[in-house]
């Protein structure tokens, strides 16, 4: 997650050959990527963050991925901007998986049917599920409920692990993982 970080700081990371990177404002990452993008080859930039439906035709064209699907209207909003320039990003579902009310994400029990309707409606190219586990002392519980409800889904990837629980979520099948501190340092 290179979110505040500023090029001089993702620079050697860039030339280590490091090509996966995640950011959680739109604005931020047409500013900080749009001239990198050119200078390093193959690039991949992940939308990790809340995403405004009016900042979708953005997102949807300067982004590879998106981490945070998380209502039927911003599903729609996808679908609509990524048909007009041919695209398809590869997308994760969000899944509240603590069912807490201060945060995004679908719940588990309607996992299923928002899935079918991104799927099969909607045409998104889903690849897997992310979550953002409650902080508590549980995180073996929720990144294993995790892989259950992907196993069922049938998808491959799994979103989850920041720098403070990465290890135990590899443990749990966790194909992106999203560190920011223990590779940067701590934000300002
Ligand atoms: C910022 C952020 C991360 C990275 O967090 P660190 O604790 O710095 O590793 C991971 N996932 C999400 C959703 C974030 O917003």
């Amino acid at each position: 997650m290179s979110k505040t970080f500023g090029q001089n700081d993702i620079k050697p990371l860039l030339n280590f050959g490091h090509q996966h990177y995640g950011e959680n404002k739109v604005q931020e990452c047409k500013l900080k990527w749009q001239d990198l993008k050119l200078q390093y080859e193959n690039i991949k930039l992940h939308m990790i963050g809340k995403l405004q439906t009016n900042k979708v035709r953005d997102c949807v064209k300067y982004f590879d991925f998106i981490h945070s699907v998380d209502s039927k209207k911003l599903a729609k909003k996808i679908s609509d901007e990524q048909i007009k320039i041919n695209k398809k990003i590869k997308i994760f579902i969000q899944v509240n998986i603590g069912n807490e009310d201060q945060k995004s994400g679908i719940s588990p029990e309607n996992l299923e049917e928002f899935y079918k309707k991104c799927n099969d409606e909607l045409e998104l190219k889903i690849i897997g599920l992310m979550c953002i586990p409650p902080n508590d002392r549980n995180s073996d519980l929720y990144f294993s409920k995790m892989n259950k409800l992907l196993n069922a889904i049938g998808l491959k990837e799994l979103s989850m692990g920041m720098s403070n629980d990465y290890l135990k979520a590899v443990e749990h099948n966790s194909s992106f993982i999203r560190i920011g501190s223990k590779i940067f340092g701590n934000r300002g």
